[in-house]
């Protein structure tokens, strides 16, 4: 099931105009710096296709970016968002991360999801969603929008966005040649 067919706001509008143009070039703009950012690693001995960002809803001002460490870190919870959110409320030296969005290359698994709401963020905007993903790791297969419905808090979810780009880095030949090596994706 694709997640564009879960209520998720769709910012692939065919003609978006006044406001609406504007929040989605700023996203574009925010979305493809992540993306070339993550794609970065693909030159390196350990490229990971997961990336977030954390931006000043308002100002878009960038905070931080991250990418994910589970192996480097030997912790598996050291995915791009948690790690973002973590050094995020760090350096802000507050527990809040109100008033700012996260942007990250793949849909938030529930525990990221889960920390982008315990952190208050305003917004999140995901690339490439858990199914794709799915196709090379293994997933918890609620969606991002369900674990934001189902809390407390207010956090808009929009995605996918940018899908095909960032699909590309899961894709990319030096990115296949290394999941050879460490993917979690169960083989049947
Ligand atoms: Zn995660």
């Amino acid at each position: 099931m694709l997640r564009s067919d879960m209520g998720v706001v769709s910012t692939a509008s065919p003609r978006p105009i006044g406001k609406q143009k504007t929040k989605l070039n700023r996203d574009a703009e925010r979305m493809s710096a992540l993306i070339a950012f993550t794609a970065r690693s693909l030159r390196t001995e350990r490229p990971r296709p997961f990336g977030a960002a954390i931006v000043h809803t308002r100002t878009g001002k960038p905070l931080l970016r991250a990418l994910n460490n589970v192996a480097g870190e030997s912790d598996p919870s050291a995915h791009a968002e948690v790690r973002a959110i973590r050094r995020a409320t760090k350096r802000l030296k507050q527990l809040s991360l109100d008033g700012y969005t996260l942007y990250t290359t793949c849909e938030p698994c529930p525990m990221c999801m889960s920390t982008a709401l315990w952190a208050g963020l305003d917004r999140v905007v995901y690339g490439a969603t858990i199914e794709d993903a799915n196709h090379h790791f293994s997933q918890i297969q609620i969606p991002a929008t369900e674990i934001a419905a189902r809390s407390d808090m207010n956090c808009i979810v929009d995605g996918p966005f940018m899908r095909e780009e960032c699909y590309a880095i899961f894709t990319h030949p030096n990115m296949l040649r290394a999941m050879r090596r460490w993917s979690t994706r169960k083989r049947k």
